[in-house]
């Protein structure tokens, strides 16, 4: 059954290769489902490495005549783009809640998101500045400049099926770069709707393709494609690691968007209120399944029992159900296997001594619906301290002091986001210069803006997505020494 679009012709249910929609050559087809009811949507084409390979190809056909361009040429096109993706918010809102579960206000602000990247980078190309270096020897001029990588990869994951895919799409082809797009397997409906929209928008053939199906066929030939200059990957760590070791033998550049930990640190002197807010959409929002969703909540001896408390308070007002539903606030998982691990992790945790406060079991609506979650109680043995839930359980740690709430917050391999609610500005500077984090939220749980640098440092990725530094990462630098002048 196709859901009821105001523009039928964004529910896709081929792939966009080399500027055809398109069907597997073999005929075969992956089922979409829809995570708050199990029920099916659609499907998609099952492809190949073969089919890959063309995407490949138009990519690198379609590159020269794409980079040359002007900047302000692709700008006008992107900026069609742009007005399209907003035009058709509510298609674009409704396929994604119907697809990953998320509530309708939350997929109408992704889809704002998702189109302020292709807006901003539009802008950014126009300047992609080099250098004029003071030669080394008197007769000798040195000039930089800055060019497209060439064809890149992108391979996104479920939990924001548009943003992280204009994230990449966005500065990619601004810079002059082209690109094959796997979304992810339970996902791709935002991405096929993206791809209708790029190409009434007058985005030429080849420059953006989107490839579903095998993620390790497609993902083989991604990698292994000596064409492929680039791949940029939003995804597990798991997987990151293994698609950067088939990278290596044709040494790509890489941006890994991986995993994270978030700590998320309520001092003693904290605005509380303010702390539970941040709390709540750090935690809750994507029914806990975003990168930079606060993973360990550090709360500060003087005031554990009164956050504990008002946390609660909050949680309890959060309401579970279809995303479809008004005032629906928490989705469902995307599966069975997502809400197994929110399981095992308070399992493990009340094993070993942690205190429930709320919730703590799959929700009466049964499927993969969960009840929004609170721990108290939890110590570093405790499996959540080490590994990401990606659900909706709020565990409670806590510390006596500053240096022990750094110490806790950096003991781990991931460094994406951290969070921490303090007043004093002696403290604000101390703490933000000591998280090992790509990003630090300060009083505030709300982090994400394609005007700034996003991006983890250790095990949490590779390069940084939005802002200036977000094109650099699709550009070659490119040195002309002049001599004899
Ligand atoms: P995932 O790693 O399972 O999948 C991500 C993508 O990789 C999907 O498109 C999937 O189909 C594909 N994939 C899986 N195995 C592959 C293979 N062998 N070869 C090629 N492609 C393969 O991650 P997920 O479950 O979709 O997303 C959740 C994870 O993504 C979490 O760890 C989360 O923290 C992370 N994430 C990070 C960021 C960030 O910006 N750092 C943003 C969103 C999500």
């Amino acid at each position: 059954m196709s859901p009821s679009l105001a523009n039928p012709h964004l529910f896709r249910q081929q792939c966009y290769v080399a500027g055809i929609w398109c069907d597997a050559d073999d005929g075969t087809v992956l089922t979409v489902h829809n995570p708050a009811d199990g029920s099916p949507l659609g499907s998609v084409p099952r492809l190949g490495r073969a089919e890959t390979r063309r995407a490949i190809d138009a990519a690198n056909a379609a590159w020269p005549a794409w980079r040359a361009l002007t900047a302000g040429a692709r700008a006008r096109i992107l900026r069609k783009w742009f007005e399209l993706i907003l035009a058709n918010q509510e298609d674009l809102a409704l396929l994604m809640t119907l697809e990953q579960g998320k509530p309708l206000a939350e997929a109408r602000g992704e889809v704002a998101y998702a189109a302020s990247f292709i807006e901003w980078f539009a802008e950014e190309g126009k300047r992609i500045y080099g250098d004029v270096i003071p030669g080394h020897q008197g007769d000798k001029r040195i000039v930089v400049t800055k060019e497209p990588i060439g064809v890149c990869a992108a391979i996104t994951p479920w939990n924001f099926p548009l943003a992280m895919i204009t994230r990449k799409a966005g500065p990619a082809l601004a810079a002059g770069c082209t690109m094959v797009l796997k979304p992810a397997t339970q996902t791709p409906y935002s991405a096929l709707a993206l791809a209708a929209l790029a190409e009434q928008a007058g985005v030429p053939a080849g420059v953006f393709s989107v490839v579903t199906g095998s993620s390790a066929e497609i993902g083989a030939e991604l990698t292994e494609n000596p064409i492929v200059r680039k791949l940029s990957f939003t995804g597990s760590t798991e997987v990151g690691v293994k698609l950067m070791a088939q990278c290596a033998p044709t040494i790509k550049k890489l941006s890994l968007e991986l995993g994270g930990n978030a700590p998320f640190i309520v001092f003693d002197d904290a605005d509380l209120d303010a702390a539970v807010e941040g709390a709540l959409a750090s935690k809750y929002r994507n029914t806990g399944q975003t990168c930079v969703c606060a993973n360990r909540l550090l709360v500060q001896d003087g005031v554990y029992d009164a956050f504990a408390e008002k946390l609660a308070a909050a949680v309890a007002q959060l309401k579970v159900g279809n995303g479809l539903e008004p005032g629906v606030t928490q989705g469902p998982l995307i599966d069975g296997r997502a809400v197994d691990k929110v399981e095992e992790h308070i399992a493990d945790a009340l094993a070993k001594g942690a205190r429930l406060v709320a919730g703590g079991k799959r929700h009466a609506l049964g499927g993969s619906f969960f009840e929004p979650t609170i721990l108290a109680d939890v110590t570093p043995d405790m499996k959540v301290a080490r590994e990401e839930t990606f659900g909706p359980l709020a565990p409670l740690f806590r510390f006596r002091d500053e240096a022990e709430a750094i110490r806790m917050a950096n003991d781990t391999e991931f460094g994406l986001a951290a969070y921490f609610f303090a007043a004093g500005m002696n403290r604000v500077w101390r703490v933000s210069a000591a998280l090992e984090y790509g990003i630090v939220g300060i009083n505030t749980g709300l982090i994400s803006t394609e005007v700034a640098p996003f991006g983890g440092m250790k095990a949490s990725g590779l390069g940084r997505e939005g802002s200036k530094y977000g094109i650099e990462d699709y550009l070659e630098i490119k040195y002309l020494c002049m001599g004899g002048v």
